[in-house]
């Protein structure tokens, strides 16, 4: 008779929660996962699959309007409900994928809300499970503002259920969020208004990209709001009215806040079994995603890292192989490509200038602005931008840019080249494919 019902419990069927699961259970052990909502978790259900569709569904206002210079003649016409339904469809049937992968990999699913009783015991809706260990991967939830009429205050979960385009939206906050789901909603003629604190959007990324997207987003119709914050906002007849520090009272019909996220561990039972927690909830883990209590581990957005899908599933992978394989998957955190899917996306690998500046001794920048080829014969104007920034004492690429149409592509095989330790003049003695916007990052002089 076995000492637990499982050798793990995931609490969570999330990006990381469902790699841990199933690579946990391939590994042979006895593993059940709790999932309270949707499986696939906020990357599935309202988070990049969704609006990676809603990019491509608001991209195409663009490529028609670049359509007219090579000769097509449209008459365009959008349809909220369609776009809206068909990626509903399609959230469903990745649902459903998740279900089968969890099947055949052998996890046990159980639906509902889990807490933690004690280190080895799991409550889902009055069923008590135990388990040698515990995987916490509840992931996180958007924060909203501590504000009068914050009751008010909508999140980007609002955008994936909208049954109908708002005419106005007020988005605050100037991180990924706020300018991916801008930059959907303007592209499909909403008037959008981005409210931010700070003095440039896109803090932490490199300044030529935070300034050269700043004109392109404005030359899109996106209204930006520097150095201001929302004091209040309240529901008026037919729309909401925020209120700025700034004096001015904006009118909008929906206020989207998309200020960051936090760790989702409250009511799990942590702290009561001992679970330490860091400052904004996340829970505090070593090397290995143990916590505090041997048998408990989290891994994901809820340890308050870094919150993007492939750490999350990077994490999920080090933990299963850790713990059930030979630990023969090993996390490096250094380097991770990112992108901003706004309108034009952004994409990065490694060090900004700045940074660069703070960590090398002499750094040599290159980098080029033009238009692409492809909007040489349409009306419409926007720039791409790339740069490279090169630790002048080893002549190593230690950080490569781009914002443009495929920049997150392009930065993806890029990040495979620094990881190997590429130097500009390796760069320089690779040849272009022509003509393309990445031959630019071989040809910089
Ligand atoms: P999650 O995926 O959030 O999974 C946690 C799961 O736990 C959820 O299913 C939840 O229902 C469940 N749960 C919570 N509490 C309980 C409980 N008590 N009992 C049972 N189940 C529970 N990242 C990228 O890399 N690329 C992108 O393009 C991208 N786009 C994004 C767009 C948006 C709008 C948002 C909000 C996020 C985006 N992210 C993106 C971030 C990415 O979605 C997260 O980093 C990732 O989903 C984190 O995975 P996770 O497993 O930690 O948590
Ligand atoms: P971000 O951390 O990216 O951006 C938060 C923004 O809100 C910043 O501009 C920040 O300003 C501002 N802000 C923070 N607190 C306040 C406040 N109290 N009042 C006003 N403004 C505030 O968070 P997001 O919500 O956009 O996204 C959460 C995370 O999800 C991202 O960090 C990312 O890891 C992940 N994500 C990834 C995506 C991708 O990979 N493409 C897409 C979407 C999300 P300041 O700069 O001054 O701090």
């Amino acid at each position: 008779m076995a000492e637990y019902d499982y050798d793990l419990f995931v609490v969570g069927a999330g990006s990381g929660g469902v790699r841990a699961a199933r690579v946990a259970s391939e590994l042979g052990a006895r593993v059940a996962v709790a999932e309270m909502e949707r499986l696939g978790g906020t990357c599935v259900n309202v988070g990049c699959i969704p609006k990676k569709l809603f990019v491509y569904g608001s991209h195409f206002a663009y490529d028609l309007e670049d359509a007219r210079g090579y000769g097509w003649s449209t008459e365009p016409s959008f349809d909220w409900a369609t776009l809206r339904t068909n990626k509903d469809r399609e959230i469903a049937r990745l649902n459903s994928i998740y279900g089968s992968l969890l099947e055949q990999a052998g996890v046990e699913l159980w639906n509902g809300p889990a807490k933690l009783l004690d280190a080895h015991t799991v409550d889902v809706g009055g069923s008590r499970r135990s388990a040698k260990r515990i995987l916490v991967a509840t992931g996180g939830k958007a924060i909203v503002p501590d504000i009068p009429g914050s009751e008010h205050a909508l999140t980007s979960n609002a955008v994936f259920s909208l049954s109908e385009l708002p005419e106005r939206m007020m988005v605050v906050g100037a991180g990924y969020v706020a300018l991916e789901l801008g930059s959907v909603l303007c592209a499909l003629g909403v008037e959008v208004t981005l409210i931010h604190r700070g003095e440039e959007i896109l803090r932490g990324f490199d300044r030529d990209l935070r300034c050269h997207l700043h004109d392109e987003l404005e030359a899109k119709g996106m209204r930006i709001v520097l150095e201001t914050q929302v004091e209040a906002l309240c529901k008026t007849d037919s729309a909401f009215e925020a209120q700025l520090d700034n004096g001015e009272v904006l009118e909008t019909d929906f206020p989207v806040f998309a200020i960051g996220r936090e760790p989702n561990t409250e009511g799990l039972g942590l702290e009561e079994i001992g679970v330490e927690l860091g400052q904004r909830g996340g829970i505090v883990v070593d090397d290995d995603f143990t916590s505090s209590v041997p048998s408990v581990h989290a891994v994901g957005d809820v340890i308050d890292h870094i919150q993007l899908t492939p750490v999350a599933i990077a994490e999920g992978m080090h933990f299963a192989h850790h713990f059930y394989g030979r630990g023969e998957h090993r996390i490096d955190y250094a380097s991770i490509p990112t992108a901003v899917f706004c309108q034009p996306e952004l994409a990065t690998v490694g060090l900004t200038e700045e940074e660069a500046w703070h960590r090398c001794q002499d750094v040599r920048v290159y980098k080029s602005v033009f238009t692409p080829l492809k909007l040489t014969l349409s009306e419409r104007k926007e720039h791409t931008i790339v740069k490279l920034v090169v630790d002048a004492s080893d002549d190593r690429v230690v950080g490569c840019h781009m914002a443009g149409h495929g920049a997150a592509e392009i930065i993806q095989g890029l990040a495979v080249a620094m990881k190997a330790g590429a130097t500009k003049a390796q760069f320089d003695a690779t040849l272009g494919v022509h003509p393309t916007s990445a031959e630019e990052f071989v040809t910089l002089r």
